[in-house]
């Protein structure tokens, strides 16, 4: 029997998807999907499988195969539903699975001859051995929530490894915390869950034999849930020398220990979900952990560990107004928060938020496509949608030009040490990835771009940063840029510039 297992192209183009840094850096993609190698490595041995994923590669529909699984984010679930179509049609049947089928599973029945909803791991065999006995049914339910422990090294020889910019990991599941918009509690339940650091470091001498490896990216709902957990994993990815990024909740800032083995064992950046500097919205999202008050000494904390932040906001929350696009600014340049991902406020299916709008009638739209965080979606109510929209525009190109990155990098490297203690050996796929670079670079008319390659070529060599951090800088800025610029202009960028804070 063949199954094959694909997740689906986000069907809109969205500001994270990093096309252009990841083909700076000679790279399809920025990471796989972890479902993937996971339900892989949890199916029947004598099965083959094929993992595939649309952001790397096409799908081949006369490629033999005997039964299909797709997942899918709200945002990537109506490109799942055209692909079980077409696969339907040539007879082959479909199961649907992830997060919006967990939210959902009606609206996915429409699309799939059996859905599944909650964590497949422990229930996919028995799904499996249905098919093949014929007696598959149309709804599986997960009634508990998989032993992390349990699960076996997921199938990474099955991904191309070497077209992603990093390459998936997961040490825990679930988060202390239940913000208003999230819905990994609701997912991920109420218990925060760990594999053994024994099994994490099995998985990540695996990932590391796969050809083309580049980097790890842990993608935990929050890598230090468990602090005594943390420390001990970090100090057991010392001697791996893999270069490694997380996501993290702020008070990440308040553990110095935690930092310092961080930087030791490679850590590049923390996703931090700032979220907003507005303490009103912070207690409408249910978000305590969050203390604008304290941002600042917590993010200088990381920073002066040499792990740099890389920061979320949202906004279009209902106490936001015209001057929230400033406040943004102002708090991310003076906080030298050097990459930050913007979104608009997204009820996602399934959230407390999603209920509320729902109640208080506020959706524009239910065409999931444009749930990606890019879009708006609902009424807003401090802004029309117009000035929404506009502001968050103004915001992406105020913050995202070459003068305010290289500003904030040179702040930023006067304090702490930017150096990872890996030391590459020069290779001929970094020699390209560098060529590559220089060249988009150069050829341009566009002045500013070309002063900034230079003003960064400038640091090297220094005492506290190496090329590495140079290059990431530099390809994160030019595909953030060449985003930016695509963007249309908008009507008086002034109401945002020069709003009173
Ligand atoms: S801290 Fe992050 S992962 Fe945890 S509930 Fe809030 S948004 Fe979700």
């Amino acid at each position: 029997m063949i199954l094959k297992l694909i997740s689906p192209k986000m069907p809109i183009k969205s500001f994270w998807d990093l096309k252009v840094t990841a083909k700076l850096l000679r790279k399809n993609a920025v990471c796989a999907n972890l479902w993937l190698p996971v339900i892989a490595s949890v199916t029947p041995g004598d099965i083959t499988v094929i993992c595939i994923d649309e952001n790397v590669e096409k799908i081949n529909y006369n490629e033999k195969v005997d039964l299909v699984a797709l997942s899918g984010m709200t945002c990537g679930i109506k490109r799942s539903f055209e692909i079980a179509n077409i696969y339907r049609k040539k007879g082959v049947p479909v199961i649907i699975g992830g997060i919006h089928a967990t939210m959902n599973p009606e609206e996915c029945q429409n699309y799939a001859d059996s859905v599944v909803v909650g964590e497949a791991e422990k229930i996919w065999p028995k799904i499996v051995k249905d098919f093949q006995e014929k007696k598959l049914k149309p709804l599986y339910t997960s009634d508990t929530f998989t032993q992390l422990t349990e699960i076996p090294v997921p199938r990474y020889d099955l991904l191309k490894i070497d077209k992603y910019m990093a390459a998936p990991v997961q040490t825990t599941r679930g988060c202390p915390f239940n913000c208003d918009f999230c819905s990994v509690k609701i997912i991920n339940g109420p218990m925060y869950r760990k594999k053994t650091i024994e099994q994490i470091i099995r998985e990540l001498k695996f990932i590391k034999k796969q050809p083309g490896f580049n980097s790890i990216m842990i993608c935990d709902d929050n890598f230090i849930g468990d602090l005594v957990f943390a420390k001990k994993l970090l100090k057991a990815m010392i001697p791996l020398h893999m270069n490694w990024m997380a996501q993290c909740s702020v008070n990440l800032g308040d553990h110095p220990d935690i930092l310092q083995l961080m930087k030791k064992s490679s850590g590049i950046f923390v996703f931090i979900g700032f979220e907003t500097v507005n303490k009103d919205n912070l207690k409408a999202m249910n978000k305590f952990v969050n203390n604008p008050d304290e941002y600042q000494q917590k993010i200088s904390a990381i920073h002066n560990a040499g792990i740099s932040v890389l920061g979320s906001l949202i906004l279009g929350s209902d106490n936001d107004d015209l001057t929230s696009f400033r406040e943004a600014y102002e708090f991310l340049n003076e906080n030298n928060i050097i990459f930050c991902m913007l979104n608009i406020l997204t009820p996602l299916p399934g959230t407390k938020l999603f209920k509320r709008m729902e109640k208080e009638d506020r959706f524009l739209t239910l065409d999931w496509n444009y749930f990606n965080v890019g879009n708006i979606t609902i009424k807003t109510r401090k802004l029309s949608s117009e000035e929404l929209r506009s502001g968050f525009i103004w915001l992406h190109k105020k913050y995202y030009n070459y003068d305010e990155i290289y500003k904030r990098f040179r702040r930023l490297i006067r304090r702490g040490n930017w150096k990872r203690p890996i030391k590459n050996k020069a290779t001929f796929q970094g020699f390209l990835v560098l060529l590559n670079l220089l060249r988009s670079y150069l050829f341009t008319t566009n002045l500013k771009q070309i002063r900034f390659l230079f003003k960064m070529l400038k640091h090297l060599p220094n005492k506290n940063v190496d090329g590495y951090f140079i290059g990431f800088i530099l390809a994160y800025g030019k595909g953030f840029n060449d985003y930016v610029k695509q963007m249309p202009k908008i009507k008086n960028p002034e109401r945002f510039e020069n709003s009173e804070l």
